[in-house]
């Protein structure tokens, strides 16, 4: 399949401006990727055509039953000019994975990585280049077959839409505030929590917002059966550095499995960390806290690369980590992988890819 190219003449294409207050994902480029799908015909009309709005059936399956999965990753202007994207071929791994769990078509995985980065070309001079800015990349594939029985969709779309974000840390690279809510649970085993698909992130809206009521940036997520074992933190996954472990719950197919965590945990073990994927208990967690045992605690996602947590609030408790503090592994962390994205250093691990 070759990817058709419907560009808009250079007079009627937008502009970055106004590139230091860039919003989180409400400016888009001028162009996106396109192509649909249909049962017994395959993939088929790949293109890169303007941005538009999508016009679907009223009956299309995904908006009854919610048949819809999507990626998140970030194309960074480098410090010698080139645009660099981070392991995406994990992230058209993770897409294919999703779409298996929620019976949809598998894509060619190396072809949306190719027509992906022929957009991201095409809209280069979206790419900001203030420190810390990226384009936010966002795959997304949904049922679109106008039938209201629940049973797998015979007609998809898929698309990549790009948005240029500012720097995640505005006010400095802080720690933010978690509430431990042992009233809503997010995943259960055999569901799909380990699945980037729309319903987990509405699902846990009411949470979050109950959270941000009492002023707490996001919700750490408890497991679905014991209400106990430490899962992951709103979009983001979990570590904590105890004394000499650095410890992230496992994979058991509840957890999103971060692109962000798996290239934590292989940078600390070559730093000689022990690094270990186990259940950790929020008791754990608590008294590790109040005894000092718990050095640091912070989250890993695409977003905020890692995000110290400073305090985290459980049955009306409010316990202190590293005295609200960044500690000196997160910042390690951050500075080692943003180093590597925006090309101030090494890749050792051969985890940039090049546009184009
Ligand atoms: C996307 C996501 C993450 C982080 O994944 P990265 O690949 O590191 O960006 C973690 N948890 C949830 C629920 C997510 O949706």
């Amino acid at each position: 399949m070759k990817v058709e190219l419907k560009l808009l003449p250079a007079e009627k294409r937008g502009r970055l401006t106004n590139q230091s207050n860039l919003p989180f994902g409400r400016i888009f480029t001028d162009h996106m990727f396109y192509m649909f799908y249909r049962e017994g015909e395959g993939w088929q009309g790949a293109c890169i055509k303007p941005y538009e709005p999508i016009c679907l059936d009223p009956a299309a399956v995904v908006f009854h039953y919610s048949q819809t999965i999507f990626e998140g990753l970030k194309a960074y202007y480098g410090v010698d000019g080139r645009i660099r994207l981070f392991r995406p071929e994990r992230n058209m791994a993770r897409l294919n994975r999703s779409a298996r769990r929620m019976c949809m078509p598998e894509v060619d995985e190396d072809f949306v990585l190719q027509a992906l980065k022929q957009l991201v070309y095409v809209e280069r001079e979206w790419v900001p280049k203030e420190k810390g800015s990226a384009l936010y990349i966002r795959p997304l594939m949904m049922g679109t077959e106008a039938f209201l029985g629940v049973k797998p969709s015979a007609e998809y779309i898929f698309f990549i839409i790009l948005s240029p974000v500012g720097a995640y840390y505005k006010e400095g690279f802080n720690p933010i505030k978690i509430y431990v809510t042992d009233k809503y649970v997010r995943a259960a085993p055999g569901g799909v929590g380990d699945v980037k698909t729309g319903g987990n992130y509405a699902a846990s809206l009411m949470a979050s917002e109950e959270a941000k009521k009492l002023v707490y940036t996001q919700v750490l997520w408890l497991d679905a059966v014991e209400r106990r074992y430490v899962e992951e933190v709103g979009t983001m996954n979990i570590f904590f550095y105890f004394e000499d472990e650095l410890a992230t719950p496992a994979l058991t197919g509840t957890i999103l499995p971060g692109i962000t965590r798996e290239s934590v945990i292989q940078m600390a073990r070559d730093w000689g960390l022990r690094v270990s994927e186990r259940r950790i208990s929020i008791e754990e967690v608590l008294s590790s806290a109040e005894s000092g045992r718990l050095k640091e605690c912070f989250g890993t996602g695409t977003a905020a690369v890692i995000s110290p947590v400073g305090w985290l609030a459980y049955k009306g408790r409010e316990y202190v980590i590293n005295q609200g503090q960044t500690g000196p592994l997160a910042r390690k962390l951050f500075e080692e992988l943003t180093g590597i994205q925006y090309g101030s250093r090494p890749d050792p691990y051969g985890w940039i890819q090049f546009v184009p």
